[in-house]
């Protein structure tokens, strides 16, 4: 597996919220909510807990296993912390064994695959206006102006245990995957992130190249991109 990772606080904030974390089998994004520095604390206490998880041997159950650990540390903090009060995090993670992607997801930061050329999203975000899209009361172009674009309708740090989205995909060589956080595709069109992801450059590269799209349509968030090449050793 070829991985480049970029992050960058874009060209608005001036505090990175987003965390992330990019190991040998394991890939993750967190994107903070919360005001001041807490929703730096509440992204990496979940990443950190994520990547020190031990037992892989069952890649489900551990991703399951660290996403309720992670929620209830964060969860802890915001209640017992005054200045991390209301403080919660999306969490996104790939877990490759073997030729299999397990993915874990809370929130609106996403995992794409790209195969044979094709851009699809592998996660749902847990977000009001997806609920009011699926419902058929909001279309994707009116979603990206809804003055309620930013609220989560579930993420890391809201309460003791948080439901979270769990599946396992069979990897073939040559995919690539993207996990990014909403900086990235609530500024450049998916079609774009499609033709970027499938260029010739590196893994680092197209993770640079997409973070500075990002900047260029404005860079009104936080920007987290974590790219990886699948080849055939991922596949024994
Ligand atoms: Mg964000």
């Amino acid at each position: 597996m070829q991985v480049g990772t970029e992050s960058h606080p874009g060209r608005v904030r001036k505090v990175n919220e987003d965390a992330f974390h990019a190991g040998r089998s394991l890939l993750a994004v967190a994107d903070g909510l919360g005001g001041y520095a807490a929703g730096e604390v509440a992204s990496s206490l979940a990443i950190e807990t994520l990547a020190g998880w031990q037992d892989w041997d069952d890649p489900q159950k551990a991703l399951l296993y660290a996403f309720q650990k992670a929620n209830h540390t964060v969860w802890q903090r915001a209640t017992t912390d005054e200045k991390c009060a209301g403080m919660g995090t999306t969490l996104t993670a790939a877990y490759i064994k073997s030729g299999m992607l397990f993915v874990a997801h809370v929130g609106d930061s996403r995992l794409y695959l790209c195969r044979n050329g094709r851009l699809k999203s592998l996660t749902e975000d847990h977000s009001i206006v997806n609920e009011l899209i699926k419902g058929g009361d909001l279309t994707e172009a009116e979603a990206q102006f809804h003055p309620q674009r930013n609220i989560l309708t579930r993420a890391l740090g809201m309460g003791p245990e948080v439901p979270v989205d769990c599946y396992r995909i069979d990897l073939q060589a040559g995919d690539r995957l993207l996990l990014c956080t909403d900086g990235l595709y609530n500024m450049v069109a998916e079609n774009r992130i499609q033709t970027m992801l499938l260029s010739k450059a590196t893994a680092k590269q197209i993770a640079v190249n997409l973070t500075a799209a990002a900047n260029v349509e404005g860079g009104l968030d936080n920007i987290t991109v974590i790219v990886a090449f699948i080849t055939g050793e991922d596949l024994v």
